[in-house]
């Protein structure tokens, strides 16, 4: 090989090099990444989704997974989740809710369990969805919920078995709910990382009944400023006082996105949960050496309002009204 055909081999590997890192490279890593972030594969299609007779739920209390019967477990957590002195249509909505959860948790986790939980696809608390087995029930409540609210769920649950919701053929991932929205639900983007069609910022006109509206917390000034100091020691925070203690940007649906706090923006979820607020949706005032945060909802406003639902039972919609309202774009199948 003379010193041309080098120089031109050299010249086509480094060619190809560089082919692969700024073409080829991006592209698989995009695709990676695509895939990790957005999972979808033909086991959430409609037509193709089994509900199975068992769901293996991992239990805080005593540490052990046990494996219950699917519409049991639905009925527990729709006992765990809402009040059965809501309306059966709330009561239905919520347990089309529950299932589709649960279920799409079932088949992203395959034959494994959760990270966190890795004996069961969802356990029995907050973090997955709350569940209460019938004899936690007894224990917690009273006989007289045992004779009327507790049928009233299983109706709730009987009355829309197998029933789930799907967004463009495929079934629903996150159907996200809260307590009270404020008036209005937020794009899931605007309090989580990820946007979902279905997650969109819609109106949420039948609150009026929920508690937690306007409620007030106060917080001295000397002590908002010592919490923050906390949590950021190696920052300057300047002089904090009403002038700098300022929301910045509010989201569709009304809650804080950014806020000035002395020299630091901060979030507004950071805020909530900082200073154990209800709801990122909040208006902030100083007065004197008080901190006075305003608050409306409770939860994370994303999905579907309970007390919304609650509110749309009662005007007279039904419960797929009140899922296709509070899920853009969703549709119940059996
Ligand atoms: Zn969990």
């Amino acid at each position: 090989m003379n010193y041309k055909g080098d120089l031109f081999k050299s010249f086509a590997i480094i060619c190809a090099m560089v082919f692969f890192c700024l073409i080829l490279l991006p592209f698989a890593l995009v695709s990676f990444f695509d895939k990790e972030e957005l999972p979808s594969g033909p086991s959430l299609k409609k037509g193709t989704i089994q509900i199975p007779a068992y769901i293996d739920v991992y239990r805080h209390g005593s540490g052990k997974t046990e494996s219950i019967a699917f519409e049991d477990y639905v009925k527990g957590v729709v006992a765990g989740e809402m009040p059965s002195s809501f309306e059966m249509e709330a009561l239905k909505a919520q347990a089309v809710a529950a299932r589709t959860y649960s279920l799409s948790k079932i088949i992203r986790s395959g034959s494994g369990g959760n990270p966190d939980h890795p004996s069961a696809p969802v356990c029995d608390d907050t973090h997955c969805q709350v569940y209460r087995s019938p004899a936690d029930l007894k224990e917690i409540k009273s006989a007289e919920w045992m004779d009327t609210g507790w049928p009233k769920i299983q109706e709730a649950v009987d009355s829309t078995a197998n029933q789930l919701m799907y967004y463009q053929g495929a079934l629903v991932e996150q159907p996200l709910f809260h307590s009270s929205s404020g008036g209005k639900t937020e794009n899931s983007e605007d309090v989580f990382v990820s946007a979902l069609p279905y997650l969109r910022s819609v109106d949420s006109t039948y609150e009026a009944a929920a508690p937690h509206h306007n409620e007030q917390v106060e917080i001295s000034l000397s002590e908002f400023k010592e919490k923050i100091k906390q949590a950021y020691p190696k920052t300057n925070l300047g002089s904090v006082n009403g002038d700098t203690i300022k929301v910045l940007e509010r989201s569709d649906g009304g809650r804080v996105v950014s806020m000035r706090v002395g020299t630091l923006t901060l979030k507004g979820r950071e805020i909530r949960e900082r200073f154990g607020l209800r709801s990122a949706n909040f208006s902030v005032s100083v007065q004197g050496n008080t901190v006075l945060f305003t608050t409306d909802g409770y939860g994370h406003g994303v999905g579907m309002s309970q007390w919304g639902a609650n509110g749309m039972a009662q005007a007279g919609y039904n419960y797929i009204d009140i899922l296709t309202h509070y899920y853009t774009g969703i549709e119940v199948y059996q």
